[in-house]
């Protein structure tokens, strides 16, 4: 059967790439002209699709979705968890922001602004690390108003190693949402502090480009939604409370819906623009659960774009991950046992999507375009996946890379390729306005950078050691401006 060769040629290449790169082999073994198999990878189908510019203005009706992060591990051509989504209303959405993707937002020109609504599907790191680029340089951009943060409730699992009487080991964890924010919060004190010399609210803001909104979602029953802010002034972004709604705004619902991955707690969300009839879902990470294909299968036309996390096999996963393969015996095997645990706990296994696309077309609920994403997408694994997914899906579906853009509106539903600069600068501004004066501000008239305080966070003895400027620079900037220091 074709999917079994597929994988057997995967497996092969893997034990080539092994050899060239891991085990290393002599250092002259190798040459630019004929680089070690593992540096010849490609992603040829992403390669094929039309380009796009990152400033390319968004159709009115248009809904646009960019991948800033699509995979599982560590890897350069690939970053962790995260989805963008504009829509032709102005309104923009960060899914999960895993480690690195925020050099993808900024090489797409997505300005920090455009970044405050984000809703992430679980609370493991490779969703979540970026968060903190987010939070702390937001406020040094056009984001001088709170962030909104949307996740779930805490698990309710029960601490197995629990001993009464042990403050530090309690019977329950709080690990939901609100409490993430909260620590969030507090551990980038030092950032947010140290920064606040320059102004960092606008005066139409409700709050400070450091305050944070964090909604708490029921996984389990959809009730009432939980809030936490840093403030209260900020008003609560979203005007309904509906079951199951995480947030209503002009002409937007993006509901949410328990899955299946690790622990409880994790959620997938739908994003309905009612105004365009335009719909998508994000899986987040999960084991294949029915209530993904009712919620795909809601609404009174199929869903537009559904993006769903996929796992390579775990023979795949185990051979390229550990570099063992059948001929190292047990520990292979051993390798093998965890990968498939892995799966069992958390992931979609390619014919399990291919085995939910059929569910929905059969419904006549097939997406308009199924996107993979979480996945090492590259020729190889990309082939062998597909043809897991082809044994019950003969559909639109593509595999996510970075920086893929699929463009959406009720006539189409085209994917592109995004062509950046590596070596962007920030986003422009999209907001501005007057502000309010820095917390750490400096008001005499001596200072010429009032109501800037560049030098209040430092003790008297430490400014003793600053090199005057007029020693290395004399008649420049700082020197003119007294090194930003008062004479009193
Ligand atoms: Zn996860």
């Amino acid at each position: 059967m074709n999917t079994r060769i597929n994988r057997r040629e995967v497996l092969m290449l893997s034990g080539a790439a092994v050899g060239g790169l891991t085990l290393g082999g002599p250092a002259s073994a190798w040459n630019e002209a004929s680089p070690p198999p593992g540096l010849t990878q490609k992603n040829s189908r992403f390669q094929s699709l039309k380009p796009i510019r990152p400033d390319e203005p968004i159709g009115e009706r248009e809904m646009r979705i960019t991948f800033m992060g699509t995979s599982v591990i560590e890897r350069r051509a690939q970053q962790r968890s995260s989805v963008f989504v504009e829509l032709g209303n102005g309104e923009s959405f960060v899914f999960d922001c895993g480690s690195g993707v925020v050099s993808n937002y900024v090489a797409m020109g997505v300005p920090w602004s455009r970044m405050s609504k984000v809703f992430l599907t679980h609370l493991h790191g490779d969703h979540t690390s970026d968060l903190t680029h987010v939070y702390c340089f937001g406020p040094q951009g056009d984001r001088k108003f709170p962030l909104y943060v949307w996740g779930p409730a805490q698990s309710g699992i029960r601490n197995p190693t629990y001993v009464p009487g042990d403050p530090g080991n309690p019977e329950y964890f709080d690990d939901g949402t609100i409490e993430f924010c909260k620590h969030f919060r507090e551990m980038n004190r030092w950032h947010t502090e140290s920064q606040s010399f320059v102004p960092t609210r606008f005066l139409s803001a409700d709050g400070d480009g450091y305050d944070i909104f964090a909604t708490e979602l029921d996984w389990r029953e959809g009730q009432a939604t939980r809030t936490w802010s840093t403030s209260g002034t900020i008003a609560n972004p979203s005007e309904s409370n509906d079951h199951w709604t995480a947030y209503q705004c002009n002409g937007v619902r993006i509901s949410y819906f328990p899955l299946l991955h690790d622990r409880n707690g994790s959620i997938g969300y739908r994003l309905d623009w009612l105004d365009e009839g335009l719909s998508m879902i994000f899986t987040g990470d999960t084991k294949p659960s029915w209530r993904l294909v009712h919620e795909a299968a809601a609404g009174n036309r199929p869903l537009d774009v559904l993006i769903s996390e996929v796992v390579v096999d775990p023979e795949i996963w185990v051979v390229r991950q550990s570099g063992l393969t059948e001929a190292d015996g047990a520990r292979y095997f051993a390798g093998l046992k965890n990968a498939q645990a892995v799966q069992e706990n958390s992931h979609t296994p390619q014919k399990a999507l291919g085995y939910i696309l059929r569910q929905l077309q059969d419904s006549q609920r097939a997406p308009r375009l199924a996107v993979a994403t979480h996945f090492q997408a590259s020729d190889d694994t990309i082939s062998a996946a597909m043809a897991d997914i082809r044994s019950w899906y003969a559909g639109p579906v593509t595999f996510a890379t970075d920086l893929m853009v699929v463009r959406a509106t009720r006539s189409s539903v085209v994917p592109y390729r995004a062509v950046v600069s590596d070596y962007s600068w920030s986003a422009r501004f999209a907001r501005g306005g007057d502000t309010y004066s820095p917390k750490y501000a400096d008001d005499r008239s001596c200072n010429p950078y009032a109501p800037m305080a560049p030098l209040k966070q430092f003790d008297d003895v430490l400014l003793a050691d600053a090199i005057a400027p007029e020693a290395y620079d004399p008649g420049g900037w700082q020197d003119v401006n007294n090194n930003g220091a008062c004479q009193d």
